[in-house]
């Protein structure tokens, strides 16, 4: 195995190992030593706990679903693994810790808890005995739990019930259950969860299919899974099935459209299984959560949770189950070790993703989505600065919330840097390699050093390829060997989209045979000083600004913001983003808000609309509009 060499100083000194030659010099260009990668600093720095001392190896947690106080209260048992250690340390952040005891026995123990971190929260540390291995903690969540959004039925797409969903990823499981909450900590869990009879309860695990009696529910998790892949909902929904091993938990409501808008789940899974390996999981499962979701979706286990704004009607969204379905191989299976190494979750999974829809809706509609992600990506990278450090794959996050790392950077450059391997290699030895990987490091975490290892062995060693990771992975902006994806359908709709603007003259558009995405690349193109008479002519004829799809809503409204077309649809517009919480459309148009002088109006809109999100969309948003 050789590496190029590589100057040391800067960035890359503190990443590479150097061993030098038996001459002893190390000055840049005349130095001829070797340089080894070897694996990086994997210590997440998110995280108190020293799982090298302690270890949680199993969870069984017990909570009561309180939604007049908006609380869960119970405990969690963990079994724990450690060669006399003092004491194991554990995450929490909001949480009111009650009583913790020591063995089977539980037998009371002192405990301590360091002063908060603002982003880390404190550490919940706990003396052990030389014979412990079970500790029990009795605790409950209060207001500053971060994780949970407790839903009045009012902000349900039913309107009777409450509803109660968590999001842990990155750092938020700590919020509503004290844990060893870092990516390269895995263990088991059994759960007991009591809600309000009537409700049903669901985890990311082995799931009801029916509500019980008494709202009582019990659950496994037999893969062991990091703490932010844990996940509970409850609230009045019912059971679909879509496919032998598929289905879609929703509010009655959205039951049906939800099962006819991912009926081709069960087909994804069977083309992803064909193409890396085995579904670990058992059953794949969809929850359609109410629209304050504050992401597209989470890949839970076994259980994806998703936004109901992916509900188009036609399944022009479903990339997203695609995506969250792919998640069960590179996420949830070779996981990353610390949020620097997001990159290895979300561009693999994008990359997976594309490879998913390319089998199912064909290379066609595949196209058009990897144009798509090329242009915001080099838009995102053009507004970020292109010597911006947060532009790597490999980030930095420490002493940040590492919510910081959570843009389109690791998913979409990551795709990229995988597409050029695919390229280089041929599809047929690219594949088989990812179902090696998949294989060699399954239920493992992996961290960037070792990928680079792996592959520069496995793949371009393997088949006598070059090829510069380094320079993808830990150099600012996009590599200038990035392949630019081509779109015949994309080129048809840039001609017409060219000659409507010149006449404003609809005939010169044949968007009745459009998709969702050539509707969003037309829009995307349009000049952002496009006249009101362009936009009202479209509106006039194709109802933008009531579509029924979130994606091309979201352009339109920014379109409209920034030409000043906005004036005449304001209502649709404070609708969307009241009802709305996905962050991917929020920032975005109270961004063109604020970039246009209208910053009072964005501040009366989130007002109205900021109960509904979830604090993750909150903390953007504060920051952004300074509430
Ligand atoms: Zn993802």
């Amino acid at each position: 195995m050789t590496f190029k060499r590589i100057a040391v100083g800067g960035y890359l000194s503190t990443l590479f190992l150097v061993l030098l030659c038996a001459c002893g010099g190390n000055k840049s260009d005349e130095w001829t030593g070797v340089l080894l990668p070897v694996e990086e600093d994997s210590t997440d720095p998110h995280t108190y706990s020293k799982p090298e001392i302690a270890v949680i190896t199993h969870m069984d947690l017990d909570l009561d679903v309180d939604f007049k106080a908006k609380k869960l209260v119970g405990s969690v048992t963990y079994k724990i693994k450690h060669e006399k250690a003092p004491e194991i340390i554990l995450d929490t952040r909001g949480l009111k810790i009650k009583q913790v005891m020591l063995g089977e026995q539980e037998s009371e123990t002192s405990f301590s808890i360091s002063p908060e971190d603002s982003i880390k929260g404190s550490s919940l540390t706990i003396p052990l005995a030389p014979l412990t291995r079970v500790i029990k903690i009795y605790y409950e969540t209060t207001e500053k739990s971060n994780a949970l959004q407790w839903l009045s039925p009012q902000q349900t797409a039913d309107k009777v019930h409450p509803f109660l969903y968590t999001q842990g990823q990155p750092i938020l499981t700590r919020t509503w259950i004290p844990t060893q909450d870092s990516p390269g900590i895995r263990f088991t869990y059994d759960a007991t969860i009591r809600t309000l009879p009537g409700l049903m309860a669901v985890m990311s695990a082995e799931n009801p299919r029916q509500k019980s009696h008494d709202g009582v529910y019990t659950f496994k998790q037999v893969n062991p899974v990091p703490a932010y892949l844990i996940a509970l909902a409850s609230g009045d929904f019912q059971f679909a099935e879509t496919g032998p091993r598929t289905g879609v938990y929703a509010e009655l409501s959205l039951l049906q459209a939800a099962a006819a808008e991912f009926s081709d789940t069960d087909k994804m899974l069977n083309v992803a299984e064909k193409m890396y390996g085995t579904y670990n999981w058992g059953r794949y499962d969809l929850l359609v959560l109410p629209p304050s979701f504050p992401f597209g979706g989470m890949e839970n286990p076994c259980l994806t949770f998703a936004t109901p704004t992916i509900l188009a009607g036609d399944k022009s969204l479903t990339t997203l189950v695609a995506h969250e379905l792919a998640h069960s191989w590179s996420g949830n299976l070779v996981t990353n070790a610390t949020w620097n190494d997001l990159w290895l979750n979300e561009g693999f999974t994008v990359y997976f993703e594309r490879r998913i829809m390319e089998e199912v809706y064909g290379v066609d509609f595949t196209e058009m989505l990897n144009l798509l992600t090329y242009n915001n990506l080099k838009t995102l990278i053009t507004k970020m600065g292109n010597d911006n450090p947060d532009t790597r794959l490999k980030m930095d996050l420490e002493g940040r919330n590492p919510d910081d790392g959570l843009t389109r950077i690791p998913y979409d450059k990551g795709f990229f840097l995988l597409k050029s391997l695919e390229q280089l290699a041929g599809r047929k030895t690219f594949d088989a390699f990812l179902s090696q990987y998949f294989k060699d490091h399954a239920y493992q975490t992996i961290q960037t050093g070792q990928f680079i290892i792996y592959a520069q062995e496995k793949l371009l060693n393997a088949n006598k390829l070059e090829f510069d990771l380094n320079d993808w992975i830990y150099t600012t902006g996009l590599p200038a060997d990035c392949p630019v994806p081509q779109s015949d359908r994309f080129e048809k709709v840039e001609k017409q989209t060219k000659a409507f603007v010149a006449k404003n003259d609809l005939k010169k558009l044949e968007a009745k045979e459009w998709s969702a995405q050539e509707w969003i690349h037309f829009i995307k193109i349009l000049p952002r000083d496009l006249s009101a008479d362009h936009m009202e002519n479209l509106d006039r004829s194709f109802n933008l600004s009531n579509s029924r799809n979130a994606e091309i809503q979201a352009v339109w409204y920014e379109l409209a913001i920034f030409n000043g077309y906005s004036s005449n649809i304001q209502e649709s517009i404070s609708d969307f983003l009241i009802k709305v919480g996905r962050r991917k459309y929020l920032s975005p148009l109270y961004t063109a808000l604020k970039e246009t002088d209208q910053y009072e109006l964005a501040r009366s809109i989130y007002a109205k609309a900021r109960p509904n999100y979830h604090s993750i969309s909150q903390q953007t948003l504060d920051q952004m509009l300074d509430f």
